[in-house]
């Protein structure tokens, strides 16, 4: 037997986007489904930083104590080592924000603490395991979705549905909207190194013969990422372990004996970087947001925060429309016209980013940093460090939280 649930807002996807929005909508008294296909939030390494943009929310929504009580390493300052020379990276001190930091918080412990937010909160429904297989739809308006659980099926009808669910967004494909793909030139191979006895510095990135390397300190061990040209892991792969290893070690030597750990490929996990944006991000009973809408690269971690950020613009602009059942299609266009501009120039980053920093001779397995770019880094630091800081910490056209939270009677609190 098919079971039927009726909602406000059914949302597809348990990432940033999805449970942070179906947090804010509930909080305001809209009756909302979240759908996530995974059992819980752990999953392939999708990144760990949380922004002072994404914090500054939490302080708006009076939880960012709460929220650093969480596992959590703060970066205000992220030293780079640039052909063995040390620099220093975007500094967040002077940033106008509650936290002037980076929290490295792993991705399923900010989803957890957003989702137990979420569940004190009656509209709050949460599914996990729950994977939408289809649309449904009626006069080419979507109604609605078909889940597929471990009991069985389930339609889940909705006055809207979001897609948040991600780069390979199905929402986004049935729906058979236009995708725009800017064709991102890396991939990221991730794996774990255990932390050298002797390690000192704190560095975030290294850059070192035209091969850069990310890690990305999780308390026991790193979190390393090494970028690679798109398409190059079976290259990689056919040279064989130890010239991976070696390669590590050339970038690192301090890395050489914690890396001997890496002793088979299935340690190292391939991530297929897109940089992508639909055209037009909704239809009648449809929007999508976060990666589904706009796939971010790896480049300046700033895609949770992103998701974020258009979790929090539709929850400003929609809100009311969905609790008094009046959400139109030109509402929805609103928070494609929010939210399109700070997606588009933060992409247009990351492709001058993937130009500049990855331009140069393919040597099949390394990424050339172009020689304008290191000069430009040793001439420009300072500047361009407030820049980036503020850039990559706040971003384009922040959000800040509108909406007011429910009592329990369904009243509002005074503004
Ligand atoms: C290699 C790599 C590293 C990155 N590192 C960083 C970083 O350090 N910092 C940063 O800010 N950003 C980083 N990003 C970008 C960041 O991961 C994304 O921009 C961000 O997660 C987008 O959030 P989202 O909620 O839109 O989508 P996602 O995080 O992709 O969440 C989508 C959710 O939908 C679920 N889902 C998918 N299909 C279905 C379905 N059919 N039914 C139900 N559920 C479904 C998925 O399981 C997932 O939980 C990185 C990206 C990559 C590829």
């Amino acid at each position: 037997m098919t079971v039927s649930i009726k909602t406000q807002c059914c949302i597809v996807g348990g990432g940033p986007a999805g449970i942070m929005l179906g947090f804010l909508l509930a909080r305001s008294g809209v009756k909302t489904v979240v759908l996530e296909k995974h059992d819980d939030f752990f999953r392939d390494f999708r990144g760990d930083t949380i922004h002072p943009s994404t914090m500054e929310l939490m302080h708006e929504l009076g939880l960012l104590k709460a929220f650093l009580q969480q596992p959590h390493q703060p970066i205000a300052k992220g030293l780079m080592v640039v052909n063995g020379q040390v620099l220093q990276g975007p500094d967040f001190s002077h940033l106008s924000t509650q936290a002037k930091f980076i929290a490295m918080m792993p991705q399923w412990d900010f989803l957890n603490f957003i989702a137990v937010q979420g569940a004190s909160h009656a509209g709050f429904d949460l599914h996990m395991g729950s994977e939408v297989t289809d649309l449904i739809e009626e006069n080419a308006v979507v109604k609605g979705v078909i889940v597929q659980t471990k009991q069985g099926r389930m339609h889940v009808f909705a006055d809207l549905v979001v897609g948040a669910d991600g780069r390979s967004s199905i929402v986004r494909a049935l729906s058979k909207m236009t995708v725009i793909d800017n064709h991102a030139p890396i991939d990221v191979l991730w794996f774990r190194l255990n932390k050298p006895k002797n390690e000192t510095l704190e560095v975030l990135a290294r850059i070192q013969n035209g091969n850069f390397m990310v890690t990305i300190d999780r308390g026991a061990y790193y979190q390393a990422a090494l970028l690679i040209h798109k398409g190059d892991f079976g290259g990689i792969k056919a040279k064989g372990l130890q010239a991976f290893r070696d390669l590590i070690s050339a970038i690192e030597p301090a890395f050489a004996d914690v890396v001997q750990a890496i002793d088979s490929w299935g340690k190292v996990k391939l991530l297929n970087v897109q940089v992508s944006r639909m055209q037009r991000w909704y239809r009648q009973g449809l929007l999508c947001i976060g990666d589904a809408a706009h796939a971010m690269s790896p480049i300046g971690g700033v895609g949770i925060n992103l998701a974020v950020q258009d979790a929090v613009a539709t929850a400003n602009i929609l809100t009311e429309k969905l609790r008094t059942g009046h959400c139109t299609v030109e509402d929805l266009a609103k928070v494609q016209a929010r939210r399109e501009w700070p997606a588009k120039m933060t992409q247009r980053m990351q492709i001058m980013a993937h130009r500049h920093f990855f331009s140069g001779t393919q040597d099949n397995q390394t990424l050339a940093v172009s020689w304008p770019l290191r000069f430009a880094l040793y001439l420009f630091a300072p500047l361009l460090r407030r820049i980036l800081s503020h850039l990559i910490g706040i971003g384009f056209r922040p959000e800040h939280i509108k909406t007011q939270p429910t009592h329990s009677d369904g009243t509002f609190s005074e503004a």
